[in-house]
């Protein structure tokens, strides 16, 4: 499962929770610099990074032996795509049978990813409903997501209302100890 994660929240945390029965192993994989967002990411990639690793410390004793945080995006220059990323898990653990899990935003953008069609031959796609997006080509699994965003959380640490509730408690402490999101 990859994503911005700027910053990891309640939602994408849902999702590792929902999906943890179904896989023997999940890897979450902030993403380096992503070619088709819009804009930098706002938090360093190291501070994304830590975030995750805040996050994942929240969880059960259960799921955080399940969950691996791997910094193989983040540590490729330049811009990275989810196709270098397969190969390179593939390249890791060539025993693996991976499934790349995404939301139905990123689902309804999938055909503009770099070498959409050979992540769609090589890789199982796993897409979870997301509220509020438009429906995607692929079928998608309904897991009761959070309708957040980690944009919204941003607009709300600019505006100075923090946003505990939709974030572990360690990352909201690290957003605020950092001063991240103009927290500060
Ligand atoms: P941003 O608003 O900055 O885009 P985001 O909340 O969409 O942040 P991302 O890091 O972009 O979070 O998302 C990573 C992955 O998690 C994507 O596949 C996205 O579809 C999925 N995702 C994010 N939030 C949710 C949510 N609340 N429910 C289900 N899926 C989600
Ligand atoms: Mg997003």
């Amino acid at each position: 499962m990859g994503g911005t994660f700027d910053p990891i929240h309640l939602g994408h945390l849902r999702i590792i929770e929902k999906l943890a029965p179904k896989f023997d192993e999940i890897f979450l994989i902030p993403a380096g610099q992503p070619q088709l967002r819009d804009g930098a990411p706002s938090a360093s990639a190291d501070d994304r990074l830590e975030m995750c690793a805040a996050a994942l410390d929240d969880l059960s004793d259960a799921l955080q032996e399940k969950v691996s945080l791997l910094d193989i995006e983040i540590k490729r220059s330049g811009a990275t795509f989810t196709v270098d990323t397969l190969s390179q898990l593939r390249a890791f653990f060539p025993k693996f049978d991976f499934t790349l899990v995404i939301g139905s935003d990123a689902a309804v953008g999938f055909s503009k990813w770099k070498k959409a069609d050979e992540i769609k031959k090589s890789t199982k796609l796993l897409v979870v409903r997301r509220p509020g997006a438009a429906k995607s080509e692929f079928p998608e699994i309904e897991i009761d997501a959070l309708d957040i965003s980690a944009t919204q959380i941003r607009d709300l640490f600019k505006s100075k209302k923090s946003a505990p509730s939709v974030l572990s408690p360690t990352v909201s402490a690290y957003i605020t100890k950092r001063g991240l999101y103009g927290s500060k």
